[in-house]
């Protein structure tokens, strides 16, 4: 098969995904960020050679849209020659602010360098798929708990010992146990040779996790201990203790899961713990800040993000850290020189504050960008954030998908518009709540006008939303039948 043709695969570099806007273009720098020059460069060169909008991940990778084969390939060398150091070979992340963040239990970047460089001696890239991940989280104040991986790691106590779950985010992944540092890449590489061998289509979810305690060589791991709870909390961990499914994750130690995925993301706050929204100003090890700003709906004209590099530079921003929630991070500067940054940003049209609606939207391209694109997603996400804050409080996600293929949120959320053609209009949308873009029920439940769809339903959550209620709970106690018929009134 077509290298660029490939699905499910992820759209690196030197294998640029086909959508319907051209060739897709996906890098991850290795750790931290890159130089402001090397962002400039890297935005130029899309615009030679894409179509000038750049986007930036949920998982703080970038995208360059738009490309051709043969742009694709200059873009590769372009890159290369830029110096950006691009994540290849099994995704090993670390957070945003990893060995940076005055408030990290640990700098996880020792133990990914050791697990990317393991992964790689084991050969294990060509026998895994291209979504198996690892996620080493040091803690701190952006955690990575929202991040779906195969194999997680997360610091906890101190001196820090590392949780160690298989398959999911820090809410939804199966605990294994503890594991010390030292033992911490061995335990990693045994789950990944576990997935390799039941195939390239395999991830961590297809693992048994009693299984993988009991049976798995842990090569160089000490014998499993009794089970955390049985160890009681205030005693010294072993090195791998088993966590009963029954007793789940250890609330004193893992942070909770917060953000779009648990419908209720805390808005930016420099001394609150820790936070789903990098638009803030983070507090760093060295007394500097890293400020932190959101793409709208992930994607930001190349030229703009040049403006804004080239004004990070004036500053004397050494550093600029692509980072989770379509967000860029800028560390090393201090609070003048955050603020004058904020504000240039604003004027740019960057989110640059935590309550800005636009970031309660996940929109993908849409019409005119993708081909499959039924309505134009964007712009409706953007009249939507401009007369609607009340309703975009921040307590869910509403996703705007161009077409039932919901590539800008594959998993549910709590109201889904879905663009469709209509017989007499240009492009309506259907509804559904608490599922995906493919849901039948945004096939059943389709409007001419999503826009006064949803302002039906900012009407009747302003009618019917009690005193101290989100407007997510507000719609859960409505439930879908009257939402949906709020959303279809004429
Ligand atoms: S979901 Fe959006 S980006 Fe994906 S194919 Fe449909 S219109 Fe295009």
């Amino acid at each position: 098969m077509n290298a660029f043709a490939r699905r499910g695969a992820c759209p690196a570099l030197s294998t640029p995904m086909q959508t319907g806007d051209g060739l897709l273009a996906r890098l991850h720098t290795v750790a931290g960020g890159l130089p402001p020059k090397a962002l400039i460069g890297l935005c130029e060169s899309a615009l030679r050679h894409g179509n000038g909008i750049i986007d930036v991940t949920a998982r703080g990778s970038i995208q360059i849209r738009g490309l051709t084969p043969s742009s694709a390939r200059e873009l590769a060398r372009e890159v290369a020659v830029l110096e950006i150091d691009v994540r290849t070979g099994v995704p090993v992340e670390t957070g945003p602010l990893a060995g940076i963040d005055a408030q990290e239990i640990a700098d996880p970047r020792p133990l990914a360098n050791e697990i990317r460089a393991a992964i790689e001696k084991a050969g294990l890239g060509a026998r895994l798929g291209p979504k198996v991940s690892v996620v080493v989280d040091g803690g701190g104040r952006l955690p990575m708990d929202a991040v779906l991986a195969d194999v997680r790691l997360a610091a906890c106590g101190n001196p820090a010992t590392w949780h160690l779950a298989i398959g999911g985010t820090a809410a939804s992944a199966r605990p294994l146990g503890f594991v010390e540092e030292a033992q911490a890449c061995a335990a990693t590489i045994a789950i990944l040779e576990a997935i390799a061998a039941l195939g390239r289509e395999a991830r961590a979810r297809d693992l048994d996790a009693q299984r993988i305690v009991a049976e798995i060589p842990l090569s160089g791991l000490p014998a499993i201990s009794p089970t955390r709870g049985e160890n009681g909390l205030g005693e010294t961990l072993s090195p791998i203790s088993v966590v009963a499914d029954a007793e789940l994750t250890p609330k004193l130690l893992l942070f909770p899961l917060v953000g779009e995925m648990a419908g209720r993301p805390e808005r930016g706050n420099l001394q609150a713990g820790p936070t789903s929204t990098p638009v803030s100003m983070f507090p760093l090890a060295d007394g500097t800040l890293a400020l932190g700003l959101a793409l709208p709906f992930g994607s930001m004209p190349a030229e703009s993000i040049i403006a804004l590099a080239q004004g990070a530079i004036a500053l004397g921003a050494a550093e600029i850290r692509p980072a989770l929630a379509r967000s860029l991070l800028f560390p090393g500067m201090s609070a003048d020189a955050c603020g004058t940054l904020r504000q240039a940003a604003a004027s740019l049209g960057f989110v640059t504050d935590a309550a800005d609606p636009r970031l309660s939207i996940v929109a993908c391209p849409g019409a005119p960008a993708c081909a499959s694109g039924k309505i134009a997603t964007r712009s409706l996400a953007e009249r939507m954030a401009a007369h609607h804050a009340d309703l975009l409080d921040g307590s869910f996600t509403l996703h705007v998908s161009g077409c039932a293929k919901g590539c800008a949120h594959p998993a549910p959320t709590t109201l889904t518009l879905v663009g469709h053609d209509l017989d007499d209009h240009d492009g309506g949308a259907g509804i559904a709540l608490d599922a995906t873009a493919r849901a039948p029920a945004a096939e059943a439940h389709v409007v001419a006008d999503a826009q006064a769809g949803i302002a039906h339903i900012a009407s009747l959550v302003q009618d019917m939303r009690h005193a101290d209620e989100t407007v997510a709970a507000c719609l859960a106690r409505l439930g879908a039948t009257t939402v949906t018929t709020a959303f279809m009134q004429e």
